[in-house]
């Protein structure tokens, strides 16, 4: 007993009311897959994450890495995706799909992840409204360039919702998405409220070519390598 109790709060100290509290009844969550792996992307590349992944998107961007999460997945109470989450053991927490924000029970599973003392990221595309999102929660928000050919799916409002812990990511696939997206960048001063990374599309710009025009940008610019890829590669659940 004496063991056990050293051990558990030897990995518990970042962490807060683990015990989860009873599930009011509502909504599934339809999740493609749970897993640990490092974070990729945003300020916090690097550090171990424990990924969520929900099932389902409406939009269809060009270089979209995640399509085998459109389908499939699995029903699971908001209590059963925390506990297989918390039994993950990080302090860190990404919310991703798909597109999470098209799911209602995403709001409670946030609330319940943030309960727990877990800090708690949330990777949207930025066609849905911000303003349900607990403000505790730090928005990665993508902005569609033209060459995702989403572009028309962007919330203009969702920008003056962000508050300055959020990021803002744009994946761009050439030079006319890059002149685009620093027109948006300097138009709406966007770099002086928040943290704005432009990534490669995979396999589509080579990063060298990014990398020399975000160091000729003028701008507090990040240019942002997806970490996992280069590691492990494209593939599912890394
Ligand atoms: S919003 Fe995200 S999940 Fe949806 S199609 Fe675009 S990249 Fe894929």
């Amino acid at each position: 007993m004496g063991v056990n109790r050293v051990f558990f709060y030897a990995r518990s100290p970042p962490y807060r009311n683990t015990r989860l509290t009873p599930e009011p009844p509502g909504p599934k969550l339809r999740i493609t897959e749970i897993f640990r792996s490092i974070q990729g992307e945003s300020t916090r590349a690097g550090l171990p994450c424990a990924f969520i992944r929900l099932t389902g998107c409406s939009l269809r961007c060009a270089w979209c890495d995640s399509a085998y999460a459109f389908h499939g997945g699995q029903d699971m109470t908001t209590s059963e995706a925390v506990e297989r989450v918390l039994a993950l053991g990080t302090e860190l927490v990404e919310v991703t799909g798909g597109e999470p924000l098209e799911q209602e029970a995403v709001y409670p599973l946030m609330e319940r992840l943030l309960s727990a003392g877990r800090t708690v990221l949330l990777e949207t595309g930025g066609h849905v409204a911000l303003d349900r999102v607990d403000p505790r929660v730090v928005k990665i928000v993508d902005v569609k360039a033209p060459g995702s050919g989403m572009q028309h799916a962007n919330l203009p409002e969702n920008l003056d919702l962000l508050q300055p812990h959020d990021e803002l990511k744009f994946v761009l696939a050439d030079r006319r998405d890059f002149d685009w997206s620093l027109d948006l960048v300097r138009g709406r001063r966007l770099d002086e409220r928040n943290t704005v990374t432009f990534s490669p599309a995979w396999g589509m710009l080579r990063a060298e070519d990014l990398a020399a025009w975000v160091r000729d940008s003028g701008r507090p610019i990040r240019l942002g390598l997806q970490l996992h890829k280069i590691l492990w590669g494209d593939v599912p659940g890394r």
